[in-house]
């Protein structure tokens, strides 16, 4: 699709016609070649191609959150959202995972993880292993009493979990048999 339009542009430094280019490019990401949109413009008197730097679509970003889909990782939003579900800092959390606190903030900003920072992540977000984590590094989080609610809260996460693993496995075990006018319902 091409559209053309007066615009100023940045190497002729004045206005001139420009064309609307959206295409596709292939970026590649540890070896893996992925398909992604770009929007771009084309002045039609010098030739310069130039992308709009408040363009909400950066293709490398792109490119980043196709890789981690296809391989099921993390999307950075996904790591800020658990860390914030525990109000934890950024140096907290990164302390917790013995990880750098600048390297947390460059994933939870788009930065690609290590597969091995992935795998880290991941399993901090099973609640019994974060608990056990943070009960071998107190330290990690300093404040004791948010240490302590941080802890309370993964402890009910942990119950959660438990009772819909208990629900799960009941129903599954034909809860219909158990069925009668006492029944306790099972979606409350
Ligand atoms: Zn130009």
């Amino acid at each position: 699709m091409k559209e053309c339009f007066t615009g100023f542009c940045p190497r002729c430094l004045k206005e001139t016609e420009l064309k609307e280019i959206n295409a596709k490019e292939n970026i590649k990401v540890r070896e893996e070649i992925f398909s992604v949109p770009v929007h771009y413009y084309k002045c039609s008197s010098c030739n310069e191609e130039f992308m709009n730097l408040n363009d909400p679509v950066d293709p490398l970003d792109t490119a980043y959150r196709l890789y981690r889909k296809k391989h099921g990782w993390l999307q950075p939003e996904e790591i800020k959202n658990f860390r914030k579900s525990y109000n934890l800092t950024q140096k907290e959390l990164a302390d917790i995972l013995s990880l750098g606190d600048v390297t947390l903030s460059r994933y939870e900003n788009g930065a690609l993880q290590d597969a091995a920072h992935e795998k880290i992540l991941r399993t901090a977000m099973n609640p019994q292993v974060f608990l056990n984590w943070i009960e071998q590094k107190p330290e990690a989080i300093p404040d004791r009493e948010k240490r302590n609610v941080i802890i309370q809260q993964i402890r009910e996460r942990i119950d959660t979990s438990m009772n819909t693993l208990y629900w799960l496995d009941w129903e599954k075990t034909d809860i219909i048999q158990y069925s009668n006018k006492n029944a306790i319902p099972l979606a409350a």
